[in-house]
């Protein structure tokens, strides 16, 4: 009888910590001292993108540095925070002033989004990346964070500082796919961009046929917004800029170029700053 082995996820290139074995582990711990944690939220990304978007480009950008740094990446934990809009960005979003709007879940989305309160989004985050140090005794982490909500940023970096304040590197944190030049920026959210992002890696969770086939996205119908809008810049008829546009916009090709790019970026930064031993400057403007 054939005693064939299956074929296992890291003949691949695919460092899921998962599906290593324990002395697999060890060795890639004593080799680099680095673990990797994708996390985001199921989220409402327009009805043309499945609503594990972010989670998903982080996944696949954690699998992708991870093949490079030779360091395992733990499961993705779909997890993230979001609050109240501002009210000039709820003004600039087309809504009544003084509406009440958490994050992208406007009032006419049929789900909304697996958002967690803060509170919990930062304990969660902080029990696991300490599982990571003090228990499995890997010496960093970088989280690969697939939301750019401000509070999710805010306790991000938050932590970032508190870990690293004896002057180690311990914890860092990047966004998935987006390369330096994009975050100079602003970024929309289920746009163009995004949308060739999910197109390139993940092929079968983007169908732009699911968005109407003419005229102009208005914001509040759909959650798809440009990030000149998100700075408080919209169009007149508080539609998404037509060059952000994903029905005409949409490139796989270009998501591709985005997420080596940006892969690039970060095995850089990484190993820069594993080798330095000192704090990073964490994360970068953006959502
Ligand atoms: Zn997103």
């Amino acid at each position: 009888m054939s005693t064939a082995h299956p074929r296992r996820p890291i003949e691949d290139g695919d460092w899921n910590l998962a599906f290593l074995f324990p002395d697999e582990i060890a060795a890639a711990r004593s080799r680099t001292g680095l673990a990797i944690l994708p996390l985001a939220p199921i989220e409402w990304h327009g009805p043309h993108l499945a609503m594990g978007c972010d989670p998903l480009l982080a996944h696949a950008f954690a699998r992708r540095i991870a093949r490079d740094l030779q360091s395992p990446y733990f499961p993705p934990l779909f997890v993230g925070t979001e609050r109240e809009r501002r009210p000039e960005t709820v003004e600039a979003l087309g809504f009544p002033r003084g509406s009440y709007v958490e994050g992208m879940d406007f009032p006419a989305n049929s789900v909304k989004s697996a958002y967690i309160p803060e509170e919990v989004f930062s304990l969660v985050v902080r029990a696991t990346v300490d599982a990571l140090l003090h228990r499995m005794a890997f010496r960093a982490v970088v989280i690969v964070n697939g939301h750019g909500a401000d509070n999710q940023r805010g306790v991000l970096d938050r932590l970032c500082a508190e870990y690293n304040a004896s002057g180690q590197p311990r914890l860092r944190w990047v966004y998935p796919g987006f390369p330096r030049s994009l975050v100079a920026g602003a970024i929309g959210h289920a746009t163009a961009e995004e949308s060739s992002m999910l197109m390139a890696m993940w092929p079968g969770c983007v169908d732009l046929s699911r968005l109407p086939p003419g005229g102009p996205l208005r914001n509040v119908d759909h959650a798809v917004v440009d990030g000149d809008t998100f700075d408080g810049a919209h169009t007149p008829d508080f539609t998404v800029r037509p060059e952000q546009d994903p029905r005409h916009h949409t490139d796989a090709a270009r998501g591709e170029r985005f997420v080596e790019e940006a892969a690039r970026e970060a095995v850089a930064d990484i190993r820069r700053w594993l080798s330095a031993g000192a704090g990073p400057r964490e994360g970068a403007p953006g959502r």
